[in-house]
């Protein structure tokens, strides 16, 4: 479809907050757009121009390589100019609050902020300060939409779909803002979501989710068609949630024998950074036959493509000049 075209399907928002409350639409309307980045990615010739002129900046209060490195590249490739400013050099240091620091740099007139940060709620309080548009690059254990968008994207390609698949997410569910997001997403696409974790792991109420909950990696797994484990988050913890290392491997850790209680060709995803040997074998890691670890990071950068172009067209149409 052409993108001039005034009947397309748009996403019609500011900013990329959360994927909570977005519509099937809109889902598909990312993912399509990310596909054909995909292809791009893959040539010679990597850049275009859509982004030619505006300014991006990467403001990560935690720490990231990959999130940080992908939206980067995906701001680069699209010619635009990227400036990542990481808290261990800004002036949060020297005591500056999150809306000063905001409204400084919105002073500067970026047109995208993508925005780590390890409150829960801190990108969305922070969006409603600045005039241009914000990406969550992950808010504390709430969402991290880019990372939903490109686990569904790597499905869609590998599978064809995403309604009526049966996903495991397993592990460190309670810590995780990957797993929030891909609850919501999943659920809005029509996929069936199963949780795998400990009790220790889990949110309270987490079945308000839709989701089935295990605590038995093999009677979770059966029938699966994608496994996506999750890593734990320690840094996250405080006090004890389970009595060893060796012992969540033994229960929650993926190996063979657990995983072949899936489909036979059930993929093996995980968000990075992986922990081996403590949520997964490293073989199956590894295995590249199941294992679509890095095709995920590779789909990573499409998916911010992207988003990065679709919220700056945004920018500049009638609909959001007075907003
Ligand atoms: N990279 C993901 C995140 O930022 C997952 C993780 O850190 O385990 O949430």
């Amino acid at each position: 479809m052409n993108a001039d075209d005034p009947t397309r399907p748009r996403y019609l928002r500011r900013h990329l907050l959360g994927i909570e409350g977005l519509s099937p639409q809109e889902i598909t309307i990312l993912l399509d757009r990310s596909e054909t980045y995909v292809l791009q990615n893959r040539q010679a010739n990597k850049k275009k121009s859509v982004l030619s002129g505006r300014t991006i900046i990467n403001l990560f209060f935690e720490d990231s390589t990959r999130t940080r490195t992908s939206f980067e590249l995906a701001g680069k490739r699209l010619g635009g100019d990227v400036i990542n400013m990481s808290v261990a050099t800004s002036s949060v240091k020297k005591g500056e609050t999150l809306i000063d620091t905001a409204m400084t740099l919105n002073a500067m007139h970026p047109d995208v902020l993508v925005v780590r940060h390890p409150q829960s709620g801190a990108v969305s309080l922070l969006s409603d300060k600045v005039n241009c548009a914000v990406i969550n690059g992950g808010d504390g254990s709430h969402e991290h939409p880019t990372q939903a968008l490109l686990d569904a994207l790597t499905i869609r390609r590998r599978l064809g779909h995403l309604d009526g698949l049966v996903i495991a997410i397993c592990g460190d569910i309670l810590h995780s803002r990957v797993a929030r997001s891909n609850i919501h997403l999943l659920n809005t696409m029509g996929a069936r979501v199963r949780l795998i974790a400990p009790n220790t792991l889990l949110p309270a109420q987490v079945e308000r989710l839709g989701v089935e909950v295990f605590q038995n990696m093999s009677e979770g797994l059966k029938d699966v068609d994608i496994v996506m484990m999750l890593r734990l988050q320690r840094e996250r913890m405080q006090g004890n949630f389970f009595p060893s290392i060796r012992e969540y491997f033994n229960f929650f850790g993926l190996d063979e024998a657990k995983l072949s209680n899936a489909k036979e060709n059930a993929l093996i995803m995980h968000p990075g950074p992986m922990n081996r040997g403590v949520e997964i074998d490293s073989d199956l890691a590894d295995d590249f036959g199941r294992s679509v670890i890095s095709e995920q990071v590779e789909m990573g950068v499409a998916v911010r493509m992207a988003c990065l172009e679709i919220l700056t067209e945004n920018l500049d149409s009638e609909e959001f000049r007075n907003l």
